[in-house]
């Protein structure tokens, strides 16, 4: 047998075999401690209790002959370190000898026996119930369990010793090594289940070992190793005995061996999952850790039976220590074989998908029909994003040319890294004083040019609850009813702002909304085309509903993406005001650097919007949308209203948002915009194909007619193709006619590079 060695001679030489007056007279000669002694059980060495534990009193152990110095000086200095790093973890610390000593030797003598020399040390008493029965844990005490296992494992990060490096038998890391060991087990079909354990070990664990991240840990923290308090509260945790340098997920496998015992699956499953819970409410737990924390506690006690099977056979002496407990074990062990691995990982909270056929029609059962319908034909089924890049269930890589809420890429680390930390720390709503929503609101005040009065900040979680806001805000300061959009925009799912949503309208114009044309000279000239608002205003007067609003986005991406001459956007708020309405800018779509001339559109058309709605691209896929007004416009809708709402401005939200007008500057993001933009327009334009109408653009919004008596079909036929192509991209225009292209802001020129070629050949398909 190759077992490791150095424990070896630990785990199979005889335990110590001292009398309890031995005990007594050992403890008052060498810690000067006296009092009634108890002897308590122990694996491999002796203890016992000195004193009687009310006042103080302490644990003597006397170890294992094999046993080395070396050994016993990193327990005590992985105690002494755990407690100046987290003094509130229940560790008993040692007691120093009588006799002077230096160091961490002042922490342990010897003593002669019949089998040899034996270290013998002291420690602290604690108080409370050891080996309770980890069934009667409520899912409170699991929870409990889990938080101080992960303190304590936290408080050993920083800790080294040479010693934490030896192979120590009872690292499953070292588990494979038992398999000469399996042998001993009888009957056959227990012995092919601890094979099966081992197995799995080696087909899902050992291949990815070298990733987990690994520390010095306590290795055993069970309820052999916890003292709990009535509450079943963790009131000590003892036996630093099988430290070693191992994965830090080892620890979870320990815990739960023991926590699981005595349950059905589903029970071990649910109490697994608490214990989870009460860990990573100190340290999250990473995806590889929580899709093997099931295999790893399977094969936990699998090494458990083999260790104690071969201990009996070596030492029958043992038996009453060990086999008491074994029919426990192998009772879970039966339970954790009967779920499967892959199900076992997800139960506890690793990430596993589903199949995308089936995906799709419980989608639409459960969904129902009035939901947008999947773009692509089959619907695409995507799993994971980065970068520019979004990755379906079998691993292939698409280009996303279509998504502008990732503006910074999909799940960028920078926001993802602030939504995880601040929905960890705190989530609460602005009824309460946070710092990260002051200061996003004072950091979009800044973006804003002063001479505008854009001094005021709502937070909202939608871009439909931002322009609903800012439609009822401009009825209480304009008294009126009505609005102007463009003739196909689309503005939100509210009942005020599906009404200027003409791409919704499916029963014709609401009477208190008129529509004027999107800026195509192919239909009225660039110098008439703000006159629009005043037969718009004048037809709305009429019908008794003076417009409130124009609401605007300055891409015009619903309308098939037009790009307004230069001077044309300032005419229109000028005629705007000039029809008695306040000007809306709609930055959902075209602000936060899309438009790549300004962090907002509006600032590079040099208009002063009343009222700046923005959403989308704002959390980089986290929901926070917001107004932005002058205070005056506020003040009026005070006197009408309170506003508050649950979700708007969380911690979470602002801690997103914060990081993306960060990134945008600190990448150069809207400078990037045009610099893609533009070369995407010259590469499609390149193409030179007949069944391209027009290229449009407004900065990194690219909008392709095609040509054709029936554009929307060719349109959809190419998304597809596109799609088939590996490059994500979407549609627009009144008639579907329009190709949209409008990739993250922080796509490559050479990401840029696929788009064209992708097209040119779908088009030639
Ligand atoms: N305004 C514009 C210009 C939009 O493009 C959208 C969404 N497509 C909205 C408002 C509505 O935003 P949301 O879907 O977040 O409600």
């Amino acid at each position: 047998m190759d077992a490791p060695s150095t424990r070896r001679s630990v785990v199979e030489s005889p335990r110590p075999s001292f009398s309890e007056p031995e005990a007594a007279e050992i403890a008052e000669r060498v810690f000067g401690l006296a009092g009634r002694v108890t002897p308590l059980s122990s694996e491999r060495d002796q203890a016992f209790l000195v004193g009687d534990g009310a006042r103080g009193g302490g644990v003597l152990k006397i170890s294992n002959a094999a046993e080395r110095a070396a050994v016993i000086d990193m327990e005590a200095a992985a105690v002494l370190h755990v407690l100046s790093v987290d003094p509130e973890i229940p560790l008993a610390r040692p007691i120093a000898r009588r006799r002077p000593g230096s160091g961490l030797e002042a922490y342990r003598d010897e003593v002669a026996g019949p089998d040899g020399v034996h270290l013998v040390r002291m420690s602290e008493r604690l108080l409370g119930r050891a080996a309770v029965a980890g069934s009667s844990l409520d899912a409170g005490a699991l929870r409990a369990f889990g938080a101080v296992v992960a303190r304590l494992g936290r408080a050993m990060r920083g800790f080294r010793h040479e010693q934490a490096d030896r192979e120590l038998l009872w690292d499953l890391q070292h588990v494979l090594r038992l398999r000469p060991w399996v042998e001993e087990i009888e009957p056959p079909d227990r012995r092919a289940l601890v094979s099966r354990a081992l197995d799995r070990f080696e087909r899902r664990a050992l291949p990815r070992w070298a990733e987990l991240r690994s520390q010095v840990i306590h290795g055993d923290v069970t309820l052999e190793n916890a003292l709990l308090d009535e509450r079943s509260r963790i009131g000590g945790i003892v036996d630093f005995g099988d430290m070693s340098h191992t994965a830090l997920v080892v620890d979870l496998s320990s815990a739960l061996e023991s926590l699981l015992r005595g349950r059905d699956a589903a029970g071990a499953l649910r109490a697994a999952r608490s214990f989870i819970d009460g860990y990573e409410g100190v340290t999250p737990l990473e995806p590889l850790e929580l899709e093997l924390v099931a295999d790893l506690t399977t094969a936990r006690t699998a090494m458990t039976l083999v260790i104690t099977t071969h201990q009996v056979a070596a030492d029958p002496s043992r038996a009453d220590y060990i086999d008491a407990s074994a029919e426990g074990y192998w009772h879970l062990l039966e339970v954790l074989d009967g779920v499967d691995p892959g199900e076992a990982a997800a139960a506890l909270g690793a990430e596993v998908p589903s199949e995308a056929k089936r995906l799709g029609a419980r989608r639409g059962t459960v969904l129902g029909s009035a939901l947008t319908a999947p773009t692509y034909d089959p619907p695409l089924y995507l799993v994971r994003g980065e970068g520019t890049f979004l990755f379906d269930e079998g691993g292939r890589a698409y280009l996303d040319a279509y998504n502008n809420v990732p503006v910074l890429g999909h799940s960028h680390p920078r926001v993802t890294g602030a939504i995880a930390r601040q929905s960890r720390r705190l989530a609460t709503n602005m009824r309460y004083l946070h710092h990260a929503v002051v200061e996003l609101a004072e950091r979009l005040v800044e973006t804003m040019p002063p001479d505008t009065g854009l001094d005021t900040v709502l937070f909202v979680n939608s871009g439909s609850e931002a322009n609903d806001l800012a439609w009822r805000i401009a009825r209480a300061w304009t008294g009126r009813t009505g609005g102007i959009v463009t003739e196909h925009a689309y503005h939100g799912i509210s009942d005020a702002i599906a009404a200027l949503s003409p791409e919704e309208w499916r029963a014709g114009a609401p009477s208190h909304v008129e529509t004027i044309a999107p800026p195509d000279p192919r239909r009225i000239a660039s110098d008439a085309w703000a006159a629009q608002v005043d037969g718009a205003a004048a037809a709305l007067a009429e019908r008794s509903a003076a417009p409130a609003v124009v609401m605007i986005d300055a891409a015009f991406t619903s309308d098939g993406v037009f790009r307004p001459d230069p001077g044309t956007m300032r005419v229109l708020v000028e005629r705007s005001h000039a029809a008695g309405a306040l000007y809306v800018a709609d930055e959902v779509q075209v602000g936060h650097g899309r438009s790549g001339e300004a962090l907002w559109s509006f600032v590079a058309d040099g208009i002063a919007p009343d009222l700046v709605t923005l959403g989308k691209p704002m959390g980089n896929g986290f929901p926070i949308a917001a107004v932005v007004t002058r205070a005056e416009l506020v003040d009026r809708f005070a006197t009408t209203t309170e506003f508050f709402s649950t979700f708007g401005g969380s911690p979470p939200a602002a801690a997103a948002a914060l990081g993306v007008l960060a990134v945008i500057e600190d990448e150069g993001l809207v400078a990037r915009a045009e610099e893609v933009g533009g070369f995407l327009e010259a590469e499609i334009v390149g193409i030179g194909s007949p069944t391209i109408e027009q290229v449009r653009r407004r900065g990194l919004t690219i909008g392709v007619e095609l040509a054709g008596p029936a554009p929307g079909e060719l349109v959809a036929r190419v998304l597809n193709r596109m799609r088939d192509r590996g490059v994500l991209i979407g549609s627009t225009g009144p008639r579907g006619e329009v190709l949209k292209i409008r990739p993250p802001l922080s796509i490559t020129l050479e990401e840029a590079a696929m788009i064209a070629p992708a097209l040119a050949g779908s088009l030639a398909d």
